[in-house]
């Protein structure tokens, strides 16, 4: 592994302060399940960042919090805290099955949130959750603090628009509403520690027997995470049934090759992200359907 100098943040004032001063390229560290890989390919004499900073001991930036409407996240919650969180289970449990399916447990314990984010991995399992949960990520750098809808922090598959001199210290979103129902539903090689071939997060509230709101957030499947309008408009004011998901389902995949154009993989993609998202939208909607 190439050399670098390692420094500890042990406030968040301290990691601000560092990341404002010019100099060597500065990497953030917080599991280091992703860095530690991406360090490890740098071959010697190709130039990697000069300095990690280790924010670990930051605990301002870790943890949930509701307020009764609202819940935040800090930015260094591992995955494991996330999935048995009592209040992500109640108020965003398709956050909590995609944390629960991220690598294996002890990968759980250490992996972070923020790191799942700004890593921005097409098949990162968090994402598509946050994004049907309308998640903003929050930013702060020594100027002040920066909020962006989290599906607009991306910029293309691994590169996201944080700056030099910013942390993420947060995502938040605002409860589920009242009657909500999701589901997340992962695809891997394999039923555990996989890492997703697609996957997709849905929401629907339904009232009496009819579809008032539907949000549909596929994974691995557009250039940058997004929710897929066309699909959810489509089962807006309808009565939940097998036909109306599969066309829903249909939808997605016509939306995935409008963005991407047809591709290599598209003779894969277009009939599993069209099952995928119908058989999540069954499983939001329940029995019956
Ligand atoms: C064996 C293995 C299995 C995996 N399985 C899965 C899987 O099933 N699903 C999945 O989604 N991912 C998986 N991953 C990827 C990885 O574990 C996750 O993306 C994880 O959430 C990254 O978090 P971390 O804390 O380890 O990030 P790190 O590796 O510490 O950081 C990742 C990136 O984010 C930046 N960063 C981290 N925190 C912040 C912050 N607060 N502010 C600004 N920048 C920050 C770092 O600089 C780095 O660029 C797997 C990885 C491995 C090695």
């Amino acid at each position: 592994m190439i050399p670098f100098n390692l420094e500890r943040a042990e406030s968040l004032e301290q990691a601000l302060e560092f990341l404002d001063r010019d100099g060597t390229e500065v990497k953030i560290i917080a599991g280091g399940t992703d860095l530690m890989v991406e360090l490890r390919e740098i071959s010697p004499g190709e130039k990697g960042p000069g300095t990690v900073l280790d924010i670990t001991p930051i605990d301002e930036i870790r943890g949930i919090k509701d307020d009764g409407s609202t819940i935040t996240v800090g930015a260094l919650t591992p995955h494991r805290e996330i999935s048995s969180s009592p209040i992500i289970l109640q108020y965003a449990p398709l956050l909590a099955s995609a944390c629960s399916t991220v690598g294996a447990a002890q990968h759980r314990n250490i992996a972070t949130i923020g790191g799942n984010v700004i890593n921005g991995s097409p098949a990162a399992d968090s994402v598509p959750a946050l994004v049907a949960l309308n998640a903003e990520a929050v930013f702060q750098s020594k100027s002040g603090e920066r909020v962006s809808l989290l599906k607009d922090i991306y910029l293309k598959p691994y590169q996201t628009d944080i700056k030099d001199d910013e942390i993420l210290t947060a995502v938040r979103f605002p409860r589920l509403p009242e009657g909500a129902t999701s589901s997340y539903i992962k695809l891997g090689r394999r039923n555990a520690l996989a890492i997703s071939r697609m996957n997709v997060a849905v929401v629907l509230v339904i009232k009496d027997g009819e579809i008032t709101e539907a949000r549909i957030s596929p994974g691995s499947t557009t250039p940058t995470p997004d929710r897929i309008t066309t699909a959810e408009e489509l089962l807006i004011g309808k009565e939940p049934s097998e036909e109306l998901f599969r066309r829903a389902g249909q939808a997605v995949s016509e939306e995935m090759i409008n963005r991407s154009g047809r591709r290599w993989s598209t003779p894969y993609k277009e009939p599993v992200i069209a099952a995928l998202t119908a058989r999540a939208l069954g499983e939001a909607a329940g029995e019956g359907v």
